[in-house]
């Protein structure tokens, strides 16, 4: 057996500022005595975020899933209830946030090259009923953002992805929130850019605006107008606080992300077994996730089985995303022809990657991997 890590090492660790820093930052927050309800930082980590991704309207949520509700909320006022197609290989938030709203799930299949939405099978899901595609860019890996804008204005669809992964990420020198209707982000602990807890949706229609303060603000419309159903889900100033420290260190912070994706890349392509995702030229990644794929065949065990020996080595990597979610109670009764979701569901595997990773961890972990492996 390989040595077990005198240190546990988790699949993620937050981004954090100084704490000096944070507690300097929040005493403004006692000053203007406004702790939330668009307060002051909240407005400036908004200017700043439509700034940094390149959008003509960023609106902030307490968290990503509360945001991807509203957004559902809005296209059940624009469309009634309907269908919507979906990844069924993304975080559970995707779906639940559909089918609460009332929308029937209809599965697509995903790509083995990059897991996303597989476009060349959307249009066969297609009835008089979809109202919308909602895709998830997973692990950051874009979706086949032209293709499936093409398939959407010919079918007149809204377009909605699951952006939570793909903060930063450009396709053909376009930053990411600008393709569909409507993107959310999601700025939880774990994810490349955190608030605490926070999330955004982005869009190009600047009328939206409206409605998502609306509809994240209870249905308030004015001081005298509950205009529909809506929920509490706003941004406070510490989250926002959070937000803009952790602005100022993002790129640093991908940069890093990039340099262990690549030394992972350079440890373990070698390794009979594994199956590194092919990283395309025209993407600027932000290196949110390190998804490997174990071929049973190759490797000499399977996915589960090297999953509980990197626990005993104290390393917690993580089966992002298993079980698939066409699978679990609340949707198998819905048919779907789904074979490389599943195949790669049972496979996956995400390995510790965050900002502030050392070379040192990386290599750890893929010398763990090796000497499992290897058996010895
Ligand atoms: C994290 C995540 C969400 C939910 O975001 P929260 O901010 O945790 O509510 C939704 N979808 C995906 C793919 C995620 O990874």
């Amino acid at each position: 057996m390989p040595k077990k890590l005198k240190k546990a090492l988790l699949v993620v660790e937050p981004s954090m500022p100084d704490y000096e820093e944070y507690c300097k930052a929040i005493k403004s927050i006692w000053n203007a005595k406004w702790l939330t309800n668009n307060g002051p930082i909240h407005n400036k980590l908004t200017l700043e975020l439509e700034h940094f991704l390149k959008v003509p309207n960023v609106t902030l949520f307490v968290n990503g899933h509360s945001a991807l509700d509203c957004a559902m909320k809005r296209l059940r006022e624009e469309r009634g209830e309907g269908e919507i197609i979906m990844t069924p290989f993304t975080f559970v938030s995707t779906n639940h946030a559909a089918f609460m709203n009332g929308f029937t799930p209809v599965f697509c299949d995903i790509k083995k090259s990059d897991y996303t939405i597989d476009e060349s099978k959307i249009e066969d899901l297609i009835t008089k009923k979809t109202v919308a595609i909602l895709a998830t860019h997973v692990y950051g890996y874009p979706c086949n953002v032209e293709e499936i804008n093409k398939i959407a204005k010919k079918h007149n669809l809204k377009v909605i992805y699951d952006a939570a992964h793909a903060f930063g990420v450009e396709v053909d020198g376009k930053t990411i929130g600008n393709y569909g209707d409507i993107s959310m982000f999601s700025f939880h602990a774990t994810k490349v850019f955190n608030t605490i807890e926070g999330g955004a949706l982005v869009y190009k229609d600047s009328n939206l605006k409206y409605d998502f303060d609306r509809i994240k603000d209870f249905g308030i419309a004015g001081a005298e107008a509950i205009k529909s159903i809506g929920l509490n889900a706003k941004m406070n100033e510490f989250q926002a606080t959070m937000g803009l420290l952790n602005l100022r260190d993002v790129k640093k912070n991908i940069n890093n992300r990039k340099k262990a994706v690549q030394l992972y890349y350079k440890m373990l392509s070698e390794v009979s077994g594994i199956v590194l995702s092919a990283l395309k030229d025209n993407v600027k990644y932000n290196y949110a996730y390190m998804p490997i794929l174990i071929d049973e065949k190759k490797f000499g065990m399977d996915r589960n089985q090297l999953y509980d020996k990197l626990v005993e080595c104290n390393i917690f990597a993580r089966k992002y995303f298993y079980p698939l979610i066409s699978n679990i109670d609340t949707y198998k009764s819905f048919k779907a022809n789904l074979p490389v979701a599943n195949y790669v569901s049972d496979r996956i595997l995400c390995l510790p990657l965050y900002g502030h990773i050392t070379r040192e961890d990386v290599k750890s972990v893929c010398e763990a991997i090796k000497a499992i492996r290897n058996g010895k």
